[in-house]
């Protein structure tokens, strides 16, 4: 039987916008429910960050601990679960997972860029932190100068690819089979910036003892070594799908799509964090998180 839950506020995620959003929610003597997914946040993975504001450098499960420590000392209700069904487009919403059904007057989406583990690259599990990155702006810095592949053909892939660039790497673009239509369109272009185009090419392997040494690609059938420091992987959104079938509108990039005040196109509905393809960093996403919660205090007091 489902566990019947009733919130002023919730939170779809427990993240750095998630939890920064249910810090705001639960400090304003609203009651709060963080809805914390099985694919956990980002900064579970225990990489270090240099570029979170306050902390020169700390370990992101430190920094995790410390943002949701802050939001059970205000009062915010962690509830373990994935969101399975979404009713947002009436007043007040509704939220599923496989165990509860919660009531809520305002929701925050803050599910972050979840990958799927089925889809990953031989290699990118074991040496992610350690010269696979999903984030150019984060990474980019430490591979300056030397040889990167870029995998992937989205929007963002391509708007990261350039980011790569702009640091100084020696980019090696691998679009992907899928991705054959949009790299012979670029092609050109990126050749002119010194980029170069793998067109129809997959990465099959990432190979390192410590750290990332080369990758294997393969095209029509034949496969071929490539020497690389670095190898930065991205991905659609794989939630899309999910807010799309809940009436939420998407971006050109897949991502949900929200204005300046962190608002879905639903009333009473926001989004924070990478969810938003916003800056995809932590800083941005607790800034997100923090807007989103503000909004949807207003919300409520107005409903
Ligand atoms: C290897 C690596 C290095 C990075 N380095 C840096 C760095 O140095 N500096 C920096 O600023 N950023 C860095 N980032 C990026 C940073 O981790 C993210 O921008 C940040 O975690 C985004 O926060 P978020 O709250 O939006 O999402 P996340 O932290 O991904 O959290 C998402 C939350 O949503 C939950 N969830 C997902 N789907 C559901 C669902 N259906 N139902 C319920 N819950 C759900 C998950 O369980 C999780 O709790 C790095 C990322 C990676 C992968």
């Amino acid at each position: 039987m489902l566990k019947n839950i009733k919130t002023d506020i919730l939170i779809i995620g427990a993240g750095p916008a998630g939890l920064t959003a249910g810090i705001y929610g639960a400090r304003a003597g609203k009651t709060t429910v963080i809805l914390e997914g099985r694919s956990a946040s980002r900064l579970a993975l225990g990489y270090e960050i240099e570029n979170y504001p306050g902390f020169p450098s700390i370990n992101s499960l430190d920094l995790l601990g410390k943002f949701r420590a802050q939001a059970l000392h205000f009062g915010a209700k962690f509830v373990a679960g994935d969101a399975i069904a979404l009713g947002l487009d009436s007043d007040p919403k509704s939220v599923t997972t496989k165990n509860s059904f919660i009531v809520a007057g305002a929701v925050i989406i803050a599910t972050g860029k979840p990958f799927s583990k089925e889809r990953m690259i031989p290699g990118e599990d074991r040496l992610t932190g350690v010269g696979v990155s999903t984030c150019a702006t984060c990474d980019g810095p430490l591979y300056r100068g030397a040889d990167v592949v870029a995998y992937g053909h989205s929007e963002e892939a391509l708007e990261d690819l350039q980011v790569l660039i702009q640091m100084g790497c020696r980019v090696h673009w691998v679009p992907g089979a899928e991705g054959m239509d949009r790299s012979r369109a670029e092609a050109d272009d990126l050749v002119r910036k010194g980029v170069h185009v793998h067109i129809g090419a997959e990465v099959r392997e990432i190979v390192g003892e410590a750290r990332v040494e080369k990758v294997i690609l393969e095209k029509e059938g034949v496969r071929e070594e490539l020497a690389v420091a670095g190898v930065f992987i991205f991905r659609k959104t794989l939630t899309a799908p999910f807010f799309s079938r809940a009436g939420i509108s998407l971006d050109h990039k897949s991502c949900v799509a929200v204005d300046r005040a962190q608002r879905t196109n639903i009333p009473g509905v926001f989004a924070a964090g990478d969810v938003t393809c916003g800056g995809l960093q932590i800083a941005s996403a607790v800034g997100e998180g923090c807007v989103a919660a503000m909004q949807a205090l207003g919300y409520i007091r107005k409903s």
